[in-house]
């Protein structure tokens, strides 16, 4: 009978980059996730996610994803395969920069200047000549940085978790975690739908939005919300292509929309939204997009592409975040059950932070601090905590 030093629960970034981290500490790692990896359901596995620097007036946030960014480039050259395209990211505005309205903005600004970056400001002409598609009648201000892009989060899953099982990681395809076998107040072992028992020294809880529904305990603090995505075939391909598009937000701390430049492989511009979302049970709710969300888009898309306007809808998705109250990534070990950390709470913004998410659970799995965890601590949260990722628009009302 197999027993790991370390089980990990969940094949998306939260577990791959974890079970990667604790194999190369030279651990016995096993890892379950339902069906195959990347799991189709998956929060992770996506054609793309945006990998920024600019968290508005968050320097904690600012400094992880500094650092995430120069792992993404090394894990380009570790996997051999260009999963991070440093394109560049682009911030929309309707007003200028300094304006009330984009706090968001200016406060990213001003950490890029101020920590030697350096950014592009665009009036609505320099706007006009670089990005061409943008609706510069709407978006009069804007900031360009060249360092952010995008990665394409379901090859980067794939990827990773070649590189896991080339580190001695055993991936268990197919178990589904359902139940948490302990002894004496410790973990002992993982029993799955499957019937099968994975013993271990340590379980991760990596299960993204299924999480609280293996951890009740969990359920006072986050939820599952979904958020809908929109794949769009332009017309003039090369308008939306890079250079003459990136990975932009859209006043995003307003409206909510964010997109990605024309995805060849894929024929598609990407757009999405990243909002109060629906609040949503993974194991049974419909993850359709509605009709009135799909208006929405088009509106959207009206005042900020207009050469977008009737490109045909190829496909929609609902992808769903483990939404703390706060926002904010939630990794520790269990309060009262030992040989148990959970990782999760990606709340709609830990892909990019994939490479430290990795590092912190190990660190905190070993009992150890690590520079940026004690945010992300186990934290009584009221209901009336509200969400503080910047970049969010939320509409304060419905949370
Ligand atoms: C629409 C949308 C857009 C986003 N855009 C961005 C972005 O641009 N940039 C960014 O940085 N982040 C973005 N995010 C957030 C990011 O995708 C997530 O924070 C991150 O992918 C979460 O990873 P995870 O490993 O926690 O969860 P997931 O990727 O959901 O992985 C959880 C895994 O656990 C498995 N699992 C579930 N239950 C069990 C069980 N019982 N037993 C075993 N395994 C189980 C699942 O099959 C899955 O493989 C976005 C998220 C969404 C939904």
């Amino acid at each position: 009978m197999q027993k790991y030093d370390f089980l990990v629960v969940g094949g998306g970034i939260f577990g791959i980059s974890s079970a990667i981290e604790l194999a190369r500490r030279n651990y016995k790692v096993g890892l379950i996730n339902p069906d195959t990896l990347p799991h189709h359901l998956a929060a992770s596995t996506d054609v793309s996610k945006a990998v920024r620097m600019e968290y508005g007036s968050d320097i904690e946030y600012f400094k992880m994803a500094e650092i995430c960014i120069r792992k993404w480039r090394e894990w380009n050259d570790i996997l051999e395969e260009k999963i991070f395209h440093e394109v560049g990211f682009l911030m929309l505005c309707k007003k200028k920069i300094e304006s009330d309205k984009n706090s968001y903005e200016r406060h990213s600004l001003n950490y890029l200047i101020a920590n030697g970056y350096n950014p592009e400001r665009l009036n609505s002409a320099a706007l006009k000549n670089r990005f061409p598609a943008v609706n510069t009648e709407i978006y009069t201000d804007a900031c360009y940085n060249p360092v952010g892009g995008y990665v394409k989060s379901g090859k980067a899953i794939e990827a990773l978790a070649q590189y896991a099982r080339k580190l001695g990681v055993d991936i268990h395809e197919g178990q589904t975690a359902q139940q948490l076998l302990h002894e004496n107040g410790k973990l002992i072992a993982v029993k799955t739908q499957e019937n099968a028992t994975f013993h271990c020294g340590h379980a991760i809880i990596a299960a993204g939005p299924y999480t609280p529904y293996l951890l009740p305990e969990l359920k006072p603090f986050m939820k599952a919300t979904g958020h809908p995505v929109f794949w769009l075939k332009p017309k003039d391909p090369l308008l939306y292509a890079t250079p003459k598009l990136t990975v932009f937000m859209a006043d995003i701390s307003n409206t909510g929309w964010y997109g990605f430049p024309f995805l060849p492989e894929h024929g598609i511009v990407k757009v999405a939204r990243h909002a109060s979302g629906l609040i949503m049970d993974p194991n049974k709710d419909d993850r359709y997009v509605s009709k009135d969300e799909i208006r929405q888009m088009r509106t959207f898309i009206a005042t900020t592409f207009p050469s977008l306007l009737n490109a045909p809808l190829v496909y929609t998705r609902r992808c769903l975040y483990a939404d703390t109250l706060d926002g904010h990534f939630w990794i520790d070990q269990h309060p009262e059950i030992k040989g148990l950390t959970i990782s999760t709470g990606g709340s709609g913004h830990g892909m990019k932070m994939g490479p430290i998410i990795g590092e912190m659970t190990a660190d905190v799995a070993e009992g150890k601090v690590h520079q940026f965890s004690k945010r992300y601590r186990w934290r009584h949260l009221n209901p009336n905590t509200l969400q503080s990722e910047e970049a969010r628009n939320i509409d304060r009302a419905k949370i």
